[in-house]
């Protein structure tokens, strides 16, 4: 069995750009499996030679806020049981919301390994709106751009080493 990885978030950070980044530029088989894993993406892909099966968890498209919230707790919670580590995304242009805060007390209590990436991070400016990010008591984010492919070869460096 390859080693899990499992890209988390609220909708719209980026997770479906940052598994499209990862899984496209190293040609790998994309898997969806109708049904069970209705709005999940898998991928078996790999980096630094390190295989591993990649999770988008997407597709979070509800419009009453209170599903939504769980829909999504419920989703998270499946791909940490599933993942050997998890890839919890942020938005570092909408900056930090209370699902954020949510997911990371999910991740901190399932003793996974985390990573925690602020995407959209394309310049300056944006880089110095992050220490709201720091409420999370997070040790490290990798700030990247998903979309430009900026910082995502430093992270996928150390994803690689962790597996
Ligand atoms: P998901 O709902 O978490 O899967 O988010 P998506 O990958 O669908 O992206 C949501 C929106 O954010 C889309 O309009 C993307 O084009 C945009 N987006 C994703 N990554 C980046 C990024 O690195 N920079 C910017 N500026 N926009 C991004
Ligand atoms: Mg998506």
């Amino acid at each position: 069995m390859k080693p899990v990885v499992a890209i988390v978030g609220r909708p719209n950070v980026g997770k479906s750009t940052l598994f499209n980044r990862i899984t496209r530029s190293r040609d790998a088989l994309v898997d969806d499996f109708p049904g069970v894993t209705r709005d999940r993406h898998y991928a078996d892909t790999m980096w630094n030679e390190k295989e591993f099966t990649l999770i988008d968890t997407g597709g979070f498209l509800l419009s009453d806020d209170d599903v939504f919230a769980t829909e999504i707790r419920q989703h998270v919670e499946i791909a940490v049981d599933e993942a050997d580590v998890v890839v919890l995304v942020l938005d570092g242009r909408s900056g930090l919301s209370p699902f954020d805060t949510d997911l990371a007390d999910i991740l901190r209590r399932s003793e996974k390994k985390v990573f925690y990436l602020i995407n959209k991070v394309e310049n300056n400016s944006q880089r110095h709106a992050m220490p709201e990010f720091y409420s999370l008591g997070v040790d490290k984010f990798y700030s990247v751009s998903a979309e430009h492919g900026i910082g995502i070869s430093d992270f996928m460096d150390d994803l690689a080493n962790a597996l």
